[in-house]
């Protein structure tokens, strides 16, 4: 097992996944933009604070930011030591993988697109799935620093297949949430009792992770807690549509789906959850899911 290892990014994801770290590695670095987080969870889970430059010289660099070019800032500002390899948690753009992993290259550093899905819960609990694109002998090497985070640790194919996989699932999930939000609303329109009507569906052929767990515990709830930003998601439609566009493809349901999603984000509250784009279908018909 590569004996050092950095995490830069400890965001709502990041904090949590880093923390598992110390159980299998006897040098964790953590480092983040404001850095009061990182010494915070220094202080709190045993890593140590580190600056940028120096969290870039272990041998396994975690990065989990919001976008691609987020890393691209990263990237651009550090020197890493040959043979380590940099493992992307970001949920990012297929094709700058691709660039990432040719820039790295030139520094004699592997790099693995491998972003995450499980939320913030799976984070905590170390159950993430870890999607990962890369070349085979990298992905052998960094496999059990992922498993110290997750659960389900795949290599799906070369540089930018785990962003290219992430991106089509959140664009699935995506598509649930509008279905579940206009069926759902269709139901309380007539009258119906949803939570009645939600352990049914759930126990029927129309379920879903978000009939399953967005709806009780998000929206009929009304919680609408921020453990995923609509503008992560919003991010996240967006790569997949650009996907299907370059391989030159129909998918009607895609395109509409990223249009409700960009729609909803716009019209959203500043700091909105992902659940929260069921909102924009309640203004629209008056009508409230709970
Ligand atoms: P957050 O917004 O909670 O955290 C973002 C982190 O990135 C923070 O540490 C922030 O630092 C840092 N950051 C933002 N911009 C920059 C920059 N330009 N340079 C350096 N650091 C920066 O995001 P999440 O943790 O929710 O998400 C991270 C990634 O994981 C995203 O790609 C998301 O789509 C994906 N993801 C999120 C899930 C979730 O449930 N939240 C689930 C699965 C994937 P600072 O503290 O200084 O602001």
């Amino acid at each position: 097992m590569k004996k050092t290892v950095a995490f830069i990014g400890l965001g709502a994801m990041g904090y949590r996944m880093a923390a598992h770290l110390p159980q299998h590695f006897d040098h964790v670095m953590v480092w983040n933009r404001n850095f009061a987080k990182a010494e915070q969870h220094a202080n709190q889970y045993a890593t140590t604070a580190v600056e940028l430059q120096q969290a870039a010289q272990a041998d396994l660099i975690f990065s989990c930011l919001p976008t691609s070019a987020d890393v691209n800032d990263i990237l651009s500002q550090v020197q890493c030591k040959a043979g380590s390899i940099w493992i992307d948690c970001t949920s990012g753009v297929p094709e700058l993988a691709r660039q990432q992993a040719k820039f790295l290259a030139q520094q004699g550093v592997d790099f693995l697109d491998a972003p995450v899905s499980g939320q913030t819960i799976g984070a905590e609990n170390a159950s993430l799935t870890f999607m990962v694109g890369g070349s085979e002998s990298a992905f052998q090497q960094a496999q059990p620093a992922m498993q110290a985070m997750g659960k389900l640790i795949r290599h799906v194919g070369e540089s930018g297949a785990g962003f290219a996989v992430k991106a089509v699932n959140n664009m699935m999930m995506a598509v649930h949430l509008c279905a579940a939000a206009e069926g759902f609303t269709t139901l309380k329109a007539h009258g119906v009792n949803l939570q009645q009507a939600l352990d049914c569906i759930n126990a029927s052929s129309g379920k879903s992770g978000v009939t399953e767990s967005a709806l009780p515990d998000r929206i009929l709830n009304r919680s609408f807690p921020l453990t995923f930003a609509l503008s992560l998601l919003a991010k996240d439609t967006g790569i997949a549509i650009d996907l299907v566009r370059e391989a030159k493809l129909a998918s009607p349901v895609i395109a509409l789906t990223q249009s409700l999603i960009q729609a909803a984000y716009a019209s959203s509250e500043e700091n909105s959850d992902f659940s929260a784009a069921v909102k924009m279908y309640e203004s629209w018909s008056k009508i409230t899911i709970e």
